[in-house]
């Protein structure tokens, strides 16, 4: 029996049950099993010894203040995304912020509990004619993406995500329920715009800064089978001159049988697009424009429950030559590097002015392989290999966690690491909030 099991063995949970009462949902009590699955089902074995499910900021001090005590491993969740599901701590109590999932919007600012996943977030702001830039798919939390930074397509015209942070309203491992912000505790402030999930303490409330929404139009380029290298060169050349309306992806698909789609929105009519579209080599195309909502539906998608598999990423400073990422991907299967634009405003805020190193990026490659019909190894076997193949340094984003990433605090963190580390010392000195990449 390891350490963390034989203390939550040995933990008083009737103590945390009485500030809880059946909102603390222990192994044995029904809807356990449900409530414990991960988005990613490689790890559907972990067994967390407790699933706290908070409803206020007072759960959440509770929590805190009992695994400290208790000396169990602790971990918030919200959207429950988590490429290595470090919400999920095997053993541990999971401090669950699902119900807290409230969305309040008052002229350009949007408070957000913590628990809340994308679509609510897209639906209230949207109806209220405003727009945030987040990420897509519909079920992602608001918690984990803004917390590691938050790419979206609309992220090259305004910014990340955590860009729009105004405050977070955060309980420290010292239980202490505190406000973070440019005026409260700015170090903190500084540290969760980018410093990543599980650092520093549990976020209950988000307050961002939002922009009348714009219209927008979505387009779509579909390049026949064999033609990915070109078309990865050409998007590379393409969106280092592009305007910052212009966001767009590259989506390049595992062996030599799939088309390669180039999406991507633009903030503006379909008449000033065309001419940009037009730069491109010609390929069959779709353009439709659409409103702010309509567009965030359309990429919120619908994912499903979740599935197995095996992800990395890298930050591209350079063009990286089609013809390397072909011979990478043309022996494998099921999977794909999902190549997302950076530059614009996302660009313009200096890399030590919050904690987001990776200002400078040309893109970002988000690599994925299903893991459903083949080992956890084999399929990060076979990531490893296209990840470091790509030759982008040691880079990544801390929001596509990979457990197996090489010197991952350089990698999330490049230069902004020594000062988060001490952040992190400061806040969470006993190392209440450790999970294996914490700071
Ligand atoms: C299908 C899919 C689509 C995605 N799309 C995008 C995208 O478009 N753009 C993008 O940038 N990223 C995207 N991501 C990555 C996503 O941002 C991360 O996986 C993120 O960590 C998920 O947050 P969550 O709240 O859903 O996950 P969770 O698993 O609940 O949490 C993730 C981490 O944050 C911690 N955490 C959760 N809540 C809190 C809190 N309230 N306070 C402090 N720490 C907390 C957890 O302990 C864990 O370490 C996507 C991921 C998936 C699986």
């Amino acid at each position: 029996m390891g350490t963390a099991t034989a203390a939550a063995a040995g933990t008083n949970w009737a103590k945390l049950r009485r500030r809880l009462g059946d909102r603390l949902v222990l192994p044995q009590d029904p809807g356990y099993d449900e409530l414990r699955v991960p988005w990613n089902t490689i790890y559907a074995h972990r067994r967390p010894a407790a699933i706290a499910r908070c409803v206020r900021p007072e759960d959440v001090q509770a929590c805190l203040d009992f695994a400290s005590h208790e000396r169990i491993p602790v971990a918030a969740r919200s959207g429950k995304h988590s490429y290595a599901a470090y919400s999920l701590p095997e053993n541990g109590l999971v401090v669950d912020l699902a119900a807290m999932s409230a969305v309040a919007v008052s002229g350009t600012r949007a408070r957000i509990g913590a628990g809340t996943q994308l679509l609510p977030v897209y639906e209230a702001i949207g109806a209220a004619g405003q727009a945030l830039p987040a990420g897509t798919c519909r079920s992602v939390g608001i918690s984990g993406l803004a917390l590691g930074g938050g790419i979206s397509v609309l992220g090259r015209k305004y910014g990340l995500t955590s860009d729009h942070l105004v405050s977070a309203r955060i309980v420290t491992p010292d239980g202490c329920l505190r406000t973070a912000s440019a005026h409260s505790e700015p170090d903190l402030y500084w540290a969760l715009r980018g410093g990543g999930g599980g650092n520093f303490g549990i976020v209950t409330e988000f307050t961002f800064r939002t922009d009348p929404a714009p219209g927008l139009t979505v387009f779509k380029l579909v390049y026949p089978a064999g033609a990915a290298a070109d078309a990865l060169d050409a998007w590379q050349e393409w969106m280092a001159q592009a305007p910052d309306e212009l966001w767009s992806n590259c989506t390049f698909e595992s062996g030599t049988t799939s088309p390669t789609n180039i999406g991507g929105v633009y903030v503006g009519p379909e008449k000033d697009l065309l001419p940009l579209l037009d730069r491109m080599p010609a390929a069959p195309r779709t353009v439709q424009g659409m409103g702010y909502l309509e567009t965030m539906r359309y990429y919120a998608g619908n994912p499903g429950p979740g599935f197995r598999f095996a992800a990395s990423s890298r930050m591209l400073r350079h063009h990286v030559p089609g013809g390397r990422v072909a011979d990478l991907m043309e022996e494998q299967r099921d999977g794909a590097i999902l190549f997302d634009s950076f530059g614009g405003a996302l660009a313009r805020v200096a890399p030590d002015a919050t904690a987001f190193p990776h200002r400078d990026a040309r893109a970002s490659a988000q690599i994925f392989f299903g893991a459903g019909d083949r080992t956890e190894a084999e399929a990060r076997r076979v990531l490893a290999e296209v990840r470091d193949g790509l030759g982008a340094g040691n880079t990544g984003y801390v929001n596509y966690i990979d457990p197996e990433m090489p010197d991952w605090p350089t990698a999330y963190y490049g230069r902004n690491l020594a000062r988060l580390r001490k952040v992190a010392r400061r806040y969470d000195p006993d190392r209440v909030l450790a999970f294996p990449q914490g700071l």
